[in-house]
């Protein structure tokens, strides 16, 4: 698709994916792609930051207009991620970060099949409850539809390329870090440097012939 890696961050709501974003991007330079909702925003939460809060209407046309890389229902509400700005940083050269869902994750794996697709796990699915219930931004109700949707999409978890566990916070985010840098060293993105690795340095190179040539005079 592009120059740039295309990272997709996927786990169940309160697993601390925002958080771990936080952490990451303070690490290492990514492009982070902010998503289109119809959910309304949350207490602290800013258009165009956190997300795009958008209505019904706008995410259909967006939908129809074909300008979702991705997009899916999570319990009440929509989610897309817009196709342009992501196209965009990985033609610059960027590595993305996506933040969502099991569906969606797995249509951008249909779409660009060399997408790395890494997985959030809790230590457990009551360490995930004890979250979601403290963090106290959700009714029970929801807290129960969400618990209900994180068993489920755990399930699908193979099919991801990576799994980090959010147990201590640092070490998951060293973990996300780890696979990154990883990446940047693929052959493909290594290309450069192997280029240079094959250039001589004229000077370097005059210099070393002299003391060759003494060497040989010895
Ligand atoms: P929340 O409402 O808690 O912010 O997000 C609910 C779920 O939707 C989370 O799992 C989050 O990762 C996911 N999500 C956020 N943005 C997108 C998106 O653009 N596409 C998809 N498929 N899921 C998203």
């Amino acid at each position: 698709m592009g120059k740039g890696d295309l990272f997709v961050m996927t786990g169940a709501s309160g697993v601390g994916k925002g958080t771990l974003r936080a952490r990451l991007m303070e690490r290492v330079r990514l492009y982070y792609s902010i998503s289109m909702t119809t959910r309304p925003p949350r207490e602290g939460e800013r258009h165009g930051i956190d997300y795009w809060f958008v209505d019904e209407a706008t995410f259909e046309r967006t939908k129809q207009e074909g300008g979702f890389l991705e997009y899916a229902r999570y319990v009440e509400h929509s989610y897309g991620t817009p196709k342009a700005p992501v196209e965009r940083a990985l033609a610059r050269g960027e590595d993305v970060l996506l933040e969502i869902e099991v569906q969606g994750a797995l249509q951008v794996a249909e779409k660009v099949p060399e997408a790395q697709l890494i997985f959030v796990i809790p230590p457990s699915l009551s360490e995930l409850r004890r979250r979601l219930l403290l963090r106290g931004k959700d009714s029970l109700e929801k807290i129960e539809k969400r618990l209900e949707r994180a068993r489920e999409e755990l399930q699908m978890a193979e099919r991801f390329h990576y799994v980090v566990v959010n147990d201590v916070l640092e070490s998951a985010v060293a973990d996300l870090e780890r696979i990154i840098l990883t990446r940047r060293r693929i052959v493909k993105r290594m290309r450069p440097a192997l280029e240079r690795a094959l250039e001589r340095d004229p000077d370097l190179e005059a210099e070393l012939d002299e003391i060759a040539a003494r060497m040989r005079r010895r």
